[in-house]
């Protein structure tokens, strides 16, 4: 029977042992936390964003070749994980359109946790809780695994399941990254993403608490990202959905390069037209009533004031000058920033692995047989919305199946 063993009981590495076992391999899970999984605890808010209701492959990033990303996405289409996690696991799922997400229907976390751990011990993998890896190194045409105060472990196989930096808290320091680095592999520099940005700015600091949907837009060099959806004014900066999707490209300028990302807002779903006619004069009304209309009211005084436009101004009033200085501003405003909440926030890790490294169909390693990889270890990561769970689902039911089967 075939020996594998797999490190780190996250999402990638627990969906990985089920396969491995189911495909008949003596299966290990090796995790160095007390209960594995605590990714999926914390995920969605305590509800557990599990998948996407619909998969746009062209929002993940990478610095990889987007078209092996995408060989890797469809080995498990969404409607088969759903089935998934509906059938084998008895989890069934609930849509929430407004934000095209999945959830199980409890909306507790914990039932993704615990109902992906309980099915890998019903398909036979042994876990080995309080695991810590230590290293990992091709010994007599297999594999030799070191832990923290045991005896080493000899496998057939090995599938790297170990995540990325963010949130280290949750049992991710990188080790695996490290490993894979000295193993040989390409690396692509790891940064943090979706994590929210820092500002200090008094005048939007004032808005701490204000939330909307919004679409954001970082650029910085060649590289920019757009995302439609909710904003929050925070007392250090900003967060949300948006600003989220969109903080690598601002991360990432301030770690390679002089320049910082210009981050922009159009802060309504409003353009440039609609703005002209609601700008138009109308009776007695204000300009502050017009942005009223469309605009949380503390967050209306401010851009008024960044548009150095007299609130009390009455539209009939409003100068051309004024009136271009204020739909620039709602329409394509710049959002000042000073830094990120890095790691610490960030809930995932860009960079990592090349994904030219590894066999789209197994996901096993090009440079070492037998080593597999998955989950956020590769170069790989979605936008909010369940986008992460279905690459570390997929990358990881992938590398169980490759191990299990590998040189039968
Ligand atoms: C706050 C937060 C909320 C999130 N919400 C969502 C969401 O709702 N939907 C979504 O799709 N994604 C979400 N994500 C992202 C998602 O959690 C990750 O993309 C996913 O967990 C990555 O899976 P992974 O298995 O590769 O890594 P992880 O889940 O991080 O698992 C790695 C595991 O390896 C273990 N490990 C590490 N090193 C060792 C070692 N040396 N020895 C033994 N074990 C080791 C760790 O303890 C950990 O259990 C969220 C992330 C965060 C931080």
């Amino acid at each position: 029977m075939k020996r594998v063993v797999v490190i780190g009981a996250g999402a990638a590495g627990t969906m990985a042992a089920i396969f491995s076992a189911s495909a008949g391999a003596e299966t290990l899970l090796l995790e160095r936390t007390r209960d594995g999984g605590r990714k999926i605890l914390i995920s969605g808010g305590g509800r557990c964003n599990v998948l996407p209701m619909v998969v746009d492959a062209s929002r993940f990033v990478t610095d990889s070749s987007p078209n092996v990303l995408r060989k890797m996405l469809r080995s498990w289409p969404l409607d088969e994980q759903v089935a998934f996690f509906e059938r084998d696991l008895g989890i069934p799922l609930v849509d929430e359109p407004e934000s095209s997400k999945r959830f199980p229907a409890s909306h507790r976390a914990r039932d993704v946790r615990d109902g992906l751990l309980a099915h890998a011990v019903a398909k036979g993998a042994t876990l080995l809780m309080n695991s810590v890896v230590t290293d990992f190194a091709p010994i007599d045409g297999g594999w030799r695994v070191d832990r923290e105060g045991g005896l080493p472990l000899d496998a057939d196989t090995v599938i790297v399941a170990t995540g990325g930096l963010s949130v280290p808290n949750t049992g991710s320091d990188g080790l695996g990254l490290r490993i894979l680095d000295r193993l040989g592999h390409t690396m692509h520099p790891t940064y943090a993403a979706l994590t929210p940005l820092t500002a200090d700015e008094p005048s939007l600091a004032a808005l701490s608490g204000v939330s909307l949907p919004v679409t954001l837009t970082a650029r910085a060099g060649p590289r920019s990202a757009t995302a439609t959806g909710g904003f929050l004014f925070t007392h250090r900066g900003y967060s949300g959905p948006a600003v989220l999707d969109v903080s690598h490209v601002a991360v990432r300028s301030r770690a390679e390069t002089a320049t910082d990302a210009r981050l922009t807002a159009r802060w309504t779903t409003l353009g440039e037209r609609e703005w002209e006619v609601a700008l138009r004069p109308h009776g007695v009304r204000t300009v502050t009533g017009a942005l009223r209309a469309a605009l949380p009211d503390r967050l209306a005084s401010v851009l008024l004031e960044m548009a150095a436009v007299d609130p009390a101004r009455i539209l009939s009033e409003l100068r051309r000058d004024e009136r271009l200085r204020l739909i620039e501003i709602l329409t394509r405003g710049p959002l000042p920033w000073s830094g990120d909440e890095g790691y610490r926030k960030a809930e995932v890790t860009g960079g990592g692995v090349s994904l030219a490294e590894v066999d789209p169909r197994t996901m096993e390693s090009r440079r070492h047989p037998g080593l597999y990889l998955c989950g956020e270890v590769l170069d790989a990561f979605g936008p909010i919305g369940g986008y992460n769970f279905l690459w570390a689902w997929a990358t990881g039911r992938a590398a169980g199946r490759g191990a299990a089967r590998e040189g039968e």
